[in-house]
């Protein structure tokens, strides 16, 4: 699998990313760090899909998959209250039941224990990894190290949120607990009834997602890379191995190929003969322009399932999870609640403009990453399925990935991530 670089012509490997959100310009921007020609392909531009609308937060310790223990018997409440960060199209719940039954069969400790363990190791350093992406590249200017704090009413709510924290602590992370005056005196903008947060240092933020990608994009194309934009449909094999990539704009050379496509991934890994569980678990964000009031750190607000993130020259609220697949238009609730749930938690925020979006975060079922090479054809990689936390975990994965692909295999064991699994 990890053989060296083929000298081709131009005496370095060809390789096709498919994909510029922040897993597939990661990827790119090693790949060409470790020798590679580099042919970045994106059907919108790079940071149009998911990557985004993002929270913008570096969050390492966001480890915690959604399928925790429990959760079956919250859902149907979830979703009857309109106050709820859960929400369901129910004409697409159909479509959902397969993906949902592998989904929920996750809800278990032991399964939440391993599916942490297995997040940790691709965002437990993620700031030191963003460093390391965007050093040189200009895209540095968007990246900012702070603390990230998680809100709640009070310490009992925090308490009941403990087989999450517990699973952080275990993972090595710790936190400074700031209750009544001292989460005042670190930052006095929230709300009289919100007495409580854990505070963790060491993580980061972007202050505007989209352009960051952008930037990592451009310092590809300037260095050598090739960026085109096409649609990928398929793969040219020749003697078992990729030899190309189909696109609507014609077959696109290469030596390797790797499917960062995010929620899209799915047909592409169909071609390799893979059936890979993988949904939309759709977001919300609104923007509002030129606040007047900026937290001192990104936050999420634990109840609403929501973070508030100071961004460049407005605020983001995002968060809440909707099923209804790709296809169907925004919904209005999630952006009421968003707007309500801001409204309450800083009370006294104006702002002049406010924007919105709606984005799909890339569910596989298992909450892992499929991270390695494709079972299917030789030279394929694959780079998808982050959930809530592919802004902080696509540098480690497109490191890699890069290493994968240029014969620099990383030390530790990748299995739990492996394509394979879903052959
Ligand atoms: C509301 C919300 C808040 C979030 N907050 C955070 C956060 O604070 N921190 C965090 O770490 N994560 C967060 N996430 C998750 C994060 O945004 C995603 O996990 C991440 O952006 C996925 O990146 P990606 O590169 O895999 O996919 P994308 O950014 O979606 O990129 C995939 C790219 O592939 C292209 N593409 C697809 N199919 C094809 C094809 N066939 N041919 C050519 N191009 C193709 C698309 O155009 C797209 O540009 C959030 C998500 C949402 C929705």
């Amino acid at each position: 699998m990890n053989e060296a670089p083929k000298h081709n012509g131009t005496g370095a490997k060809k390789v096709a990313v498919i994909g510029a959100g922040i897993v597939g310009v990661s990827t790119a921007v090693w790949l060409q760090r470790s020798g590679c020609e580099v042919i970045l392909i994106d059907r919108l531009g790079p940071g149009e899909g998911t990557s985004y609308g993002n929270g913008g937060i570096l969050a390492s310790c966001s480890i915690v998959p959604v399928t925790v223990p429990g959760l079956l018997g919250k859902v149907p409440a979830m979703l009857l209250d309109r106050k709820s960060p859960l929400f369901l199209r129910w004409s697409y719940l159909p479509k959902l039941l397969p993906f949902l039954r592998h989904y929920l069969s996750h809800c278990k400790a032991s399964e939440t224990t391993r599916i942490a363990s297995a997040l940790n190791d691709i965002v437990g350093d993620s700031l030191e990894q963003h460093q390391a992406l965007a050093e040189g590249t200009g895209a540095e200017k968007w990246l900012v190290p702070s603390d990230y704090l998680f809100i709640y009413g009070n310490r009992s709510n925090f308490e009941a949120d403990s087989f999450g924290w517990g699973l952080r602590k275990a993972n090595g992370f710790s936190w400074q607990e700031l209750e009544g005056d001292e989460f005042k005196a670190y930052d006095p903008v929230f709300a009289e009834d919100l007495t409580f947060a854990a505070r963790l240092s060491g993580h980061g933020r972007i202050a505007d997602p989209g352009r960051y990608v952008k930037d990592l994009a451009t310092s590809v194309t300037s260095n050598g890379g090739r960026y085109i934009k096409a649609d990928v449909s398929d793969f040219r094999k020749e003697n078992g191995t990729v030899s190309g990539v189909v696109t609507d704009q014609g077959v696109i050379d290469c030596d390797s190929a790797v499917v960062t496509a995010g929620v899209w991934s799915g047909p592409l890994a169909k071609k390799l003969g893979m059936k890979v569980p993988l949904e939309s678990e759709r977001g919300y964000h609104v923007e509002l322009v030129e606040p007047n009031i900026m937290p001192r750190s990104p936050v999420m607000l634990a109840s609403g399932k929501f973070v508030v993130t100071p961004m460049d020259g407005r605020l983001r609220v995002a968060g809440l999870v909707e099923f209804g697949g790709l296809d169907a238009p925004p919904s209005r609730r999630p952006i009421e609640l968003l707007l309500e749930n801001i409204s309450k938690a800083i009370p006294n925020l104006t702002w002049k403009e406010t924007r919105e979006w709606m984005g799909h975060r890339p569910a596989v079922s298992d909450s892992i990453p499929v991270i390695g090479e494709a079972p299917g054809l030789k030279s394929v990689f694959m780079g998808f399925g982050h959930h809530h936390i592919g802004l902080t975990g696509g540098p480690k994965t497109g490191r890699i990935l890069a290493g994968l692909i240029s014969g620099d295999r990383p030390n530790s064991d990748l299995s739990a991530y492996a394509p394979a699994r879903f052959a």
